[in-house]
């Protein structure tokens, strides 16, 4: 096994850069650069010479001894002065030190995860603590990181082998003159996982919602002032980057952080009746965009004056250009700025309620696993409660439901989907 090491801060001028080294040469190979330095937990202000004895830097040091770091291997953290130059002499000789090599993008928690510092889900819960943006997504990738699916799956799991070992034990004694019935007990685990599971695949649409931002369509006439609306959205401070353009010209998206919540607010082609099959297709494209989303906003020239474009009950019906406020009227202007508090108010409202019910599965993959297991305990439950004596092929969708939970915390089936995950991961990470 490889010592790696690399940068764990971003490249460039700072205050501070740090370097990482793990593995079974992490302490050896540190001692040739620094002198003294603590073989267990230990922090220590120390020279760094080259091979050559020239300092090339005075960093603060941290050991962390195997079992007792993040990788769970030997571990040294350099923070050096933030100099280009220092870290790239510092690097070139940590490239020099025999069986050290430098780390691939995740590397450091690949470690960690072969090493049983964190399960797959924690590893995916740190991914999105790395990209999160705004306050909602930190919060769910943290509950995610700190283990809230393992415990869950756990849970299940320890229900679910029980369940099976009941009916599989049955099977073993069906000679036996008074066989025990154990359905009601098997029943009541496999109701009561059922029920734990099925609720956490409810949430988790909306969580996978916190996880890549909701979609906001703004929807009116050509002229209405979607676009107008769209820059007084982006001018303001929660805007994250502004006018990105969209997969289409024209669907213009704007990235925002709306009380916490990732939000992408789309500007989507006029609607009107139009003969010119440009113009329409860029309307077919809108409204089947702006259908996908989570939430639309319809600008509208008249109170009451609600074209056909299918809304939903939580969409808000708005008038445009309302520069002054009108009594009794929702109205919102991008020119003066007037009613736009009240919109992203009414807007985060809206999403907020949706992420009240997220759970803790954030990801396709996820709810693909739950619905594989609701899926095969939904066959079970038939199996065991009519009585069929099919109680060996209950036990094996049990078992299937089981395989499915181990899938989704990485018990089995990691290497599958290590390569996606880890390549949104950074060097140093
Ligand atoms: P879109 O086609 O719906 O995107 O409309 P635009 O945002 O391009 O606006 C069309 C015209 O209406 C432009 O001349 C804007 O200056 C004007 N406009 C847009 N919003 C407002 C508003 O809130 N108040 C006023 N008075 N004019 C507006």
């Amino acid at each position: 096994m490889d010592t790696i090491y690399a940068p764990a801060t971003a490249r460039g001028k700072a205050g501070v850069s740090v370097i990482r080294i793990s593995g079974p040469n992490a302490f050896s190979g540190i001692g040739k650069l620094v002198r003294n330095l603590p073989d267990g937990h230990g922090r220590c202000l120390r020279k760094i010479c080259n091979p050559q004895g020239e300092l090339l830097d005075e960093a603060l040091v941290l050991t962390f001894p195997k079992g007792g770091s993040f990788t769970g291997e030997e571990t040294v953290e350099l923070q050096l002065h933030g100099s280009i130059a220092i870290v790239n002499s510092v690097l070139k000789c940590l490239s020099e030190l025999p069986g050290y090599t430098l780390a691939e993008p995740g590397q450091f928690t690949r470690r960690a995860l072969e090493n049983n510092r964190l399960d797959l889900t924690q590893v995916e819960g740190l991914a999105d603590l790395i990209d999160a943006e705004t306050d909602v997504q930190r919060r769910q990738a943290q509950r995610v990181l700190s283990g809230a699916v393992g415990r869950l799956a756990a849970i299940w799991r320890r229900d679910l082998v029980r369940a099976a070992a009941l009916l599989e034990a049955t099977i073993d004694f069906v000679d036996e003159e008074v066989p025990v019935d154990v359905s009601p007990e098997v029943l009541e685990l496999i109701d009561r996982t059922l029920k734990s599971l099925k609720q956490e695949y409810s949430g988790s649409a909306a969580a996978e919602r916190v996880r890549d931002s909701f979609e906001v369509a703004i929807l009116g006439r050509p002229n209405v002032g979607k676009s107008t609306l769209l820059n007084a959205f982006a001018g303001r401070d929660a805007a994250i980057t502004s006018e990105i353009a969209g997969t289409t010209r024209d669907v213009i998206e704007v990235r925002m952080d709306i009380g916490g919540l990732p939000v992408v607010v789309l500007d989507t082609a006029g609607l009107r009746e139009t003969e010119d099959p440009i113009e329409q297709m860029g309307i077919t494209r809108a409204l089947e965009r702006a259908k996908s989303a989570d939430l639309r906003i319809l600008l509208v020239d008249h109170v009451g004056d609600v074209p056909e474009v299918g809304l939903g009950d939580d969409d808000i019906v708005v008038l445009a250009k309302c520069d002054r406020p009108v009594a009794g009227v929702l109205g919102v202007s991008g020119k003066t700025g007037h009613g736009l508090d009240r919109l992203i108010e009414m807007v985060n409202e809206r999403l907020s309620v949706r992420v009240a019910g997220a759970g803790v599965l954030t990801r396709e993959r996820h709810r693909i696993s739950a619905a594989r297991g609701i899926e095969a305990l939904l066959g079970a439950r038939i199996e065991v409660s009519n009585g069929s004596g099919q109680t060996e092929l209950a036990a094996e969708q049990i078992r299937f439901a089981i395989s499915a939970l181990d899938v989704l915390v990485g018990r089995i089936g990691v290497e599958d989907v290590l390569g996606e995950i880890f390549s949104s991961f950074c060097v140093g990470k």
